[in-house]
């Protein structure tokens, strides 16, 4: 998750929180408690833990092969 930083234009107080993405800006100071904080324009350092960023590509899966031989017909319907 990307880590937002802040600053309050009332105390200049800056402050980092990890948000999501979809996370509605943060306007409340935790320093002054007004509602006066801003995001930074800085580029947000992504949170990375090492797993689950891996790519996995879809279109070079090999095909299957298309020599299966073909098994018997079931005898179902009998034609006079
Ligand atoms: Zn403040």
């Amino acid at each position: 998750m990307p880590i937002y930083e802040y600053q309050c234009n009332a105390c200049e107080h800056t402050f980092d929180l990890i948000q999501k993405i979809a996370d509605k800006p943060v306007k409340k100071c935790p320093e002054c408690g007004k509602n006066k904080a801003q995001k930074l324009v800085s580029a947000p350092s992504f949170q990375l833990k090492g797993t689950g960023w891996y790519e996995t590509d879809f279109k070079n899966k090999p095909e299957k092969t298309k020599s299966e031989p073909k098994t018997a017909e079931p005898a179902t319907a009998t034609e006079e």
